[in-house]
This record gives structure tokens, C-alpha cells and sequence, in this order.
């Protein structure tokens, strides 16, 4: 298990994911259109790689704790049924993806973390997931057209036990009252 320094690209917003370890998160790379549109409306698209796939880390949101510049945070919603999306206001960082409140798992996006030697506490990428999406071919052997039930069932599990072991909380995106802390920008496609 693994504390991890988290910060934005400016310093603004700091952070610390705690208990960290490949076992217990789930270290994915995700191809999907509404991920590469969020880089690109952030004006972050060098984060993606070749293919146009983000790297995330999904973890409770307890394990996951800004310490510093916490109103800097916004989210977009890109979709009607899409999450929220993070980012930070100073500098323009995807932070990372929410659904309800109430989930005990958070999608963090990985370059929220402040130093690239920490990232390998991460493990390494267990799920390339929605190639469908994917520009061009990525070169990853086993890359997933849409959702692999491993990842499913394993998101599952966590949910479960996350509930009960009561990790929704305290969840740096959302007041006690299950409100997200920054009113959702919605920026859906307009054809
Ligand atoms: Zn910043
Ligand atoms: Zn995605």
C-alpha cells in the first residue's frame, strides 16, 4: 500500500491518494470518445497516448484527499448519462471521473499524480477498455472493443464491499448531502 502525492500541473490543487496498490484499484486505460473529448476540451490532449486512450486509476473516494486548493475544482458533463468530469480551474488538469455520490469508486485520471516515478505504485495497465473508440490500432495485445466482464465483476465486487465498509465517504466531489461541490458545466455535443 502506497500514499501518493497528488498535485496539478500548476501546484495550485494538491492532494493524496492513500492505500494504494494494484490489488486494490484498477488500473485502466479507457479509448472511449467522451474521455478523449474531455482532454481535448481541457486543452489536455498530449495526455492521451497514441491512440487517444486516458490512463485512470479507479479508487474509493475516501482513499482519495485534497488538501489544498479544493476550490479550484470544477467538473463538466459531457453526456446526459456520462460522469462528472474534474478539473482543476488554475491550470486546467483533469483531476477525475464521478458518477452518483453515493459510489464508493472514483476514476482518477493518472497525471494528477505529482511525480511520473510514483505512477509505478499504480502496477501496471490492466484493462485497455472501449477500443471501439480507439484511433487507429493501439498495440496492446488484448484491448477490449466496449466493457471486459472481468472488469465488470470486479467493479462490482468493489462496489459491494466499498458500501458496505462505507468508502463513498468522505468524497472530495460531493457535500455530505451528496451534491456535487462545483455546479456541473454541461457541454454536450451539439450535432
Ligand atoms: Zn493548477
Ligand atoms: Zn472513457
Amino acid at each position: 500500500m502506497s500514499e501518493l502525492s497528488l498535485s496539478c500541473q500548476c501546484g495550485e490543487v494538491k492532494g493524496t491518494a492513500r492505500n494504494v496498490s494494484a490489488k486494490t484499484g484498477n488500473h485502466l486505460v479507457c479509448y472511449c470518445s467522451d474521455c478523449q473529448r474531455f482532454m481535448k476540451e481541457l486543452g489536455q490532449e498530449s495526455l492521451l497516448d497514441d491512440n487517444g486512450g486516458s490512463f485512470i486509476f479507479q479508487l474509493p473516494p475516501c482513499n482519495l484527499v485534497i488538501h489544498q486548493g479544493h476550490d479550484q475544482l470544477r467538473c463538466l458533463k459531457l453526456t446526459q448519462k456520462g460522469p462528472l468530469r474534474w478539473h482543476t480551474a488554475c491550470c486546467n488538469s483533469p483531476v477525475a471521473n464521478t458518477f452518483a455520490a453515493g459510489m464508493p469508486l472514483v476514476g482518477m485520471v493518472t497525471s494528477f499524480i505529482a511525480n511520473e516515478t510514483d505512477r509505478s505504485n499504480l502496477g501496471e495497465v490492466r484493462f485497455y477498455i472501449q477500443g471501439q473508440h480507439a484511433i487507429g490500432t493501439p498495440p496492446q495485445p488484448v484491448v477490449h472493443p466496449k466493457f471486459p466482464g472481468k472488469l465488470i465483476r470486479r467493479i462490482m465486487r468493489q462496489m459491494v464491499c466499498g458500501k458496505i465498509l462505507g468508502r463513498q465517504k468522505p468524497n472530495p466531489f460531493f457535500t455530505e448531502q451528496g451534491k456535487p461541490t462545483s455546479k456541473p458545466e454541461k457541454r454536450y455535443p451539439t450535432d
